[in-house]
């Protein structure tokens, strides 16, 4: 997977942000997209070729692109086919789910729970964003379990 590199605004609304992953890429959102991709198409090959579900060309710009390609151009090149097809494979499998490790705090916490303790735990918690939830849930039990 390749990730955004940073946003920019959408430049048909002018509301959404788009993730960009290279400069070159036009800055659309998906609904702005969507709107762009939903022709009829006539050629009875290539309407059977598209029909792969709303929902898909609503998670993949890269499905997006490659239809909007093909409204451009009237035709796709075989790479263009081949990629297509991969990415309706790749974007139909559920995408793993990694459980978030929970973070244990080793920062004792007293009665007196001390500026530099809540500090420290709050470090930890910001170093690891992705587990954060898991973490102040933790955090919570802990404070609970003490009353
Ligand atoms: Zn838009």
């Amino acid at each position: 997977m390749a990730y955004a590199r940073y946003k920019q605004k959408c430049a048909i609304c002018k509301t959404n942000m788009v993730e960009m992953f290279s400069a070159r890429q036009f800055p659309i959102c998906s609904p702005c997209q969507m709107k762009r991709i939903n022709q009829e198409i006539k050629d009875p090959k290539f309407k059977k070729f598209f029909d792969i579900g709303q929902d898909l060309y609503e998670k993949s710009s890269f499905l997006r692109n490659i239809k909007e390609a093909y409204l451009r151009y009237d035709s796709l090149t075989e790479k263009q086919t081949e990629a297509f097809l991969k990415a309706v494979e790749d974007v139909k499998k559920p995408r793993e789910v990694k459980e978030p490790k929970p973070i244990e705090f080793d920062v004792p916490i007293d009665s007196n729970i001390s500026m530099r303790a809540q500090r420290v735990a709050k470090k930890a918690a910001t170093a690891a964003k992705k587990v954060a939830k898991a973490a102040k849930l933790a955090e919570d039990k802990k404070g609970k379990d003490e009353e």
